[in-house]
C-alpha cells in the first residue's frame, strides 16, 4: 500500500480510539485482503490454492480496559457495541462483534484475556470477496495475543482464524483467507497446500498488474450456497469412496482418471462438482510453473478456464462476473481473467500488461457500466504483505 495511505489510516485509527476511549491504544496491528489468483473452491478439498495480498489492510487499534467487558468500535459499520466472554457452548451468527468475540474467548482458554477496547479501521471492500473478513480476525488475533504475551506460534493464527468464522460466525470458511492474510509477501502469490499446510512464495512477474472488478453484487446466496457445495464436495467423496473400492479422505485423493472411470455412474452435478475441485487444483500447479517461467499468457490462460469450470462444473459465478470476464477476455493487453473469491457476486480479477493498467482498469468499467452495471467499480491492486504490528 501506499505508504502516505497507510500512514493515514493509522493515525485517523487513533485519533478516532482516543476519541471512543479517551486515552491512546496500546498496539495498532493490520493484516491484508486478498485476491485469489487461482484454486478456487479447493482449500476445503485439501487441495492447492495461489491467494495474493493485496494493498488494502485491516486495521486494529486495542488497549486494556481492565475489567471483564470488552468494548469494539467498527469505523466502517460507524457502530459501537460492547460484550463479556462467556464460558460454554456459543450460539454462532454473522453479527460483525463475533469475530471479535470468537477471538478473544479462544485466546482465553490458552491465557486469561481480561477486558479490552477495540477500534477498527479498514480499505478492504466488505463482502466483496477480497476476504475483508479474514484481514479483521487476523488482525484482532494478533493483537490480542501480542498485548497478553499469548505464545502462538506462526501457524496457529490462520487456524485459530479459521476456527472462529467456523464456529462463531457459522460460515464453513476454508483455510486459504486467513492463511494468506498471516503469510503473505509482496510480489508474491503463496502457493499453499491445504492438505499439509506447506507453502511456498512464488514471484509474480512485474510486466503485469492485477485489476480488481468489484461486482458490487451483494452476496445473498453466498454463506447458504458454500456451505451446500462443501456438502455436495463431501457426498462425492462419500460416493466415490465406494464406487472406487478405496477410502478416500478428501477430493484431493481422487484423480481425473479416476475420476473418468466412472463417470458414468455418478450423479452428473456431483461428477462436475468433483471434477472442478480435481482440475482447479492441477491448474494452480500448473500457474506456479508458468509464473515461475514467466509465460503471463498460460497464467491467463488458465485462468479463463478456472473461471467457465467455476461456471458451468461448479455453478458459482454470477451473471456480473461473468460479464466482467466477457468483457476482460476481449480487451488487447488482458492476459486472462476469472471470479475471484466463493462466487455469487463479490469481485473478479484481470491480469493484464502493466504497462496498460490505467487504459485497460478504466476500459473495463466504462464497459461495465454500459452493460447497464451500476454498483461496480475497478481498480489496480498492488501486492501487499502479511500481518503485522503497526505500533506497539
Ligand atoms: P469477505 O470476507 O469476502 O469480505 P465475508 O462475508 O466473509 O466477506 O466477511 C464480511 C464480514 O466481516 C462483515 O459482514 C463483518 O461482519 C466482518 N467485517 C469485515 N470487515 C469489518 C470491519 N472493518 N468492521 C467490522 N466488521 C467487519
Ligand atoms: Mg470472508
Amino acid at each position: 500500500m501506499d505508504a502516505v495511505m497507510s500512514e493515514d489510516i493509522k493515525k485517523e485509527l487513533g485519533r478516532l480510539y482516543r476519541e471512543e476511549f479517551g486515552k491512546s491504544p496500546d498496539i495498532i496491528t493490520s493484516a491484508p485482503g486478498r485476491i485469489n489468483l487461482i484454486g478456487e473452491h479447493t482449500d476445503y478439498n485439501g487441495g492447492f490454492v495461489l491467494p495474493v495480498a493485496i494493498d488494502r489492510r485491516t486495521y486494529t487499534a486495542a488497549g486494556r480496559r481492565g475489567g471483564d467487558l470488552f468494548i469494539a468500535f467498527s469505523k466502517e459499520l460507524s457502530k459501537k457495541t460492547s460484550f463479556e466472554i462467556q464460558p460454554g457452548k456459543f450460539e454462532h451468527s454473522n453479527f460483525w462483534v463475533n469475530y471479535i468475540k470468537g477471538a478473544c474467548s479462544l485466546l482465553n482458554e490458552l491465557k486469561p484475556v481480561k477486558g479490552l477496547n477495540f477500534a477498527i479501521g479498514s480499505t478492504v471492500p466488505r463482502g466483496s470477496g477480497l476476504s475483508s473478513s479474514a484481514a479483521y480476525v487476523v488482525s484482532i488475533i494478533e493483537a490480542v495475543s501480542r498485548l497478553y504475551e499469548i505464545p502462538l506460534k506462526d501457524i496457529e493464527v490462520p487456524l485459530l482464524a479459521q476456527h472462529i468464522e467456523n464456529e462463531f460466525v457459522g460460515v464453513q470458511s476454508g483455510i486459504m483467507d486467513p492463511f494468506v492474510a498471516k503469510f503473505a509477501r509482496v510480489n508474491t502469490a503463496l502457493l499453499v497446500d491445504a492438505r499439509s499446510l506447506e507453502y511456498k512464495y512464488v514471484p509474480i512477474s512485474d510486466k503485469c498488474s492485477l485489476v480488481v472488478c468489484v461486482t458490487g453484487v451483494k452476496r445473498a446466496l453466498a454463506t447458504t450456497e458454500y456451505n451446500k457445495r462443501r456438502q455436495q464436495c463431501q457426498t462425492a467423496v462419500t460416493d466415490l469412496s465406494a464406487k472406487l473400492q478405496r477410502p478416500l479422505v478428501s477430493l484431493r485423493d481422487v484423480t481425473i482418471d479416476d475420476l473418468q472411470s466412472v463417470k458414468e455412474e455418478m450423479d452428473p452435478m456431483l461428477y462436475a462438482r468433483a471434477f472442478h475441485v480435481v482440475t482447479e487444483s492441477q491448474r494452480a500447479l500448473q500457474t506456479v510453473d508458468a509464473l515461475n517461467k514467466e509465460d503471463l499468457g498460460l497464467v491467463g490462460k488458465l485462468m479463463l478456464e478456472s473461471h467457465m469450470s467455476l461456471r458451468s462444473n461448479y455453478d458459482v459465478s454470477s451473471p456480473e462476473l461473468d460479464t466482467f470476464v466477457e468483457i476482460a477476455e476481449q480487451l488487447e493487453g488482458v492476459y486472462g481473467a476469472r471470479m475471484t473469491g466463493a462466487g455469487f457476486g463479490g469481485s473478479a480479477i484481470c491480469l493484464v500488461d502493466a504497462d496498460l493498467e490505467d487504459e485497460l482498469s478504466a476500459e473495463i468499467a466504462a464497459k461495465y457500466k454500459d452493460r447497464g452495471y451500476e454498483d461496480g467499480y475497478v481498480f489496480i491492486a498492488r501486492t501487499g504483505g502479511g500481518s503485522q504490528i503497526e505500533r506497539a
